[in-house]
């Protein structure tokens, strides 16, 4: 696993399984009950150090510090949308990294979508995120801390998690699973696994090893094109991976766990916004069964991709429609704070 141990060769506690921490507090000589103390008070008290477990003895406090590294997240920034009230935070890690978590307010609840990882390899055409490669993967502790930061700063509670932020959530697979135990676990927030969408660009050999686990979680496909040829020119995954072995993949994850899958589709004027695509596209989310979630592609400065108008998105939606697909337009939150992923930490780092 990715970055277990801080640079002083302490563990990451908060990465840490309850049965995990059992074990460790057994190793330290300590009785193991407090191992469900500290678990609680990291998971669902929602801790922000050592100092703050009072039922804890000093002692065992201060040695907890010696042996363990505790992952918090440090709020730099946060801006607010005046139109809907989506607020976007900006996180620096502990050592020094940026990411991004944005949490909304719909009338069902509060919906959280954070990073993966700092930065991405995948190499998206339209996409902030990847535009200067990857850093590094997020821990386990680091995706479930950017929910625990946003609960306290809100006092709200986060009822939906997407791990669509920056990163490739199945490029970063052992941590991301190991967060979906420690988010879903009945002694931490317990937030249902059917609460998590998780989004990829479209890597097969994780996406059926993801089916294999059945889990209860959305998977969300960024398919963004109906054929390989404009895939290839949007998304360099494409190179590696043809649509019909992602639908292979889509199927087999229907096959081992019931969930229908979602395709993210970004329109972009005059790319893949015609009646041909529609009709491609229709074929392709029939066979899988798949929900088809539009999004009005988010101009990137450092890009040159425009949104078609909203007559033609519209009727871009029309037509799936009348092939009996299931299709959402996803209503663009936030727009005035830097919509698009990424960018704020884009900003920042060119501040710094
Ligand atoms: N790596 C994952 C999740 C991160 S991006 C993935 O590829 O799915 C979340 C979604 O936003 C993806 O569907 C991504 O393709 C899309 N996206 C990224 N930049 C965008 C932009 N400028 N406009 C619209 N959608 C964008």
């Amino acid at each position: 696993m990715d970055r277990i141990k801080d640079k002083g060769q302490r563990k990451d506690i908060k990465s840490l399984t309850l049965k995990e921490l059992k074990i460790e507090m057994e190793e330290l000589g300590e009785k193991p009950f407090r191992a469900g103390q500290i678990y609680q008070w990291m998971h669902q008290k929602l801790a922000r150090g050592f100092e703050e477990m009072t039922n804890l003895p000093a002692a065992l406090r201060g040695r907890l510090s010696q042996e363990y590294a505790y992952t918090v997240l440090k709020p730099l920034r946060v801006q607010e949308s005046s139109l809907d009230g989506t607020r976007k935070y900006l996180f620096e890690l502990g050592d020094g990294k940026l990411v991004e978590s944005v949490w909304m307010r719909y009338h069902h609840g509060n919906s959280l979508c954070i990073s993966s990882q700092v930065g991405c390899r995948m190499g998206c055409a339209f996409c902030a995120s990847t535009i200067d490669g990857l850093e590094r993967s997020l821990t386990p502790s680091e995706m479930l801390d950017q929910i625990y930061a946003v609960t306290l700063l809100t006092g709200e509670r986060v009822s939906n998690v997407v791990v669509m932020g920056i990163g490739e959530p199945l490029d970063n697979y052992q941590n991301l699973l190991k967060f979906i135990t420690l988010l879903t676990d009945e002694n931490g927030l317990h937030i249902s696994q059917r609460s998590i969408t998780v989004s990829t660009c479209g890597l097969v050999r994780e996406m059926r090893m993801l089916a294999d686990e059945r889990l209860q979680i959305t998977l969300a496909l960024s398919l963004h094109a109906a054929t390989d040829e404009k895939r290839r020119r949007l998304m360099p995954v494409a190179k590696r991976y043809s649509i019909s072995e992602l639908m292979e993949a889509c199927g087999y994850y229907f096959e081992k766990t019931g969930r229908r899958i979602t395709f993210e589709y970004s329109l972009v004027k005059g790319v893949n916004d015609g009646e041909e695509d529609a009709d491609l596209l229709a074929a392709l989310a029939g066979k899988c069964k798949a929900h088809v979630n539009l999004i009005p592609v988010n101009p990137v400065s450092e890009r040159n991709f425009v949104q078609p108008d909203t007559k033609n998105v519209k009727g871009f939606k029309n037509k799936l429609e009348k092939y009996g697909i299931n299709v959402t337009i996803r209503r663009e939150m936030g727009r005035d704070i830097d919509g698009a992923c990424g960018q704020l930490r884009r900003r920042q780092r060119a501040l710094q």
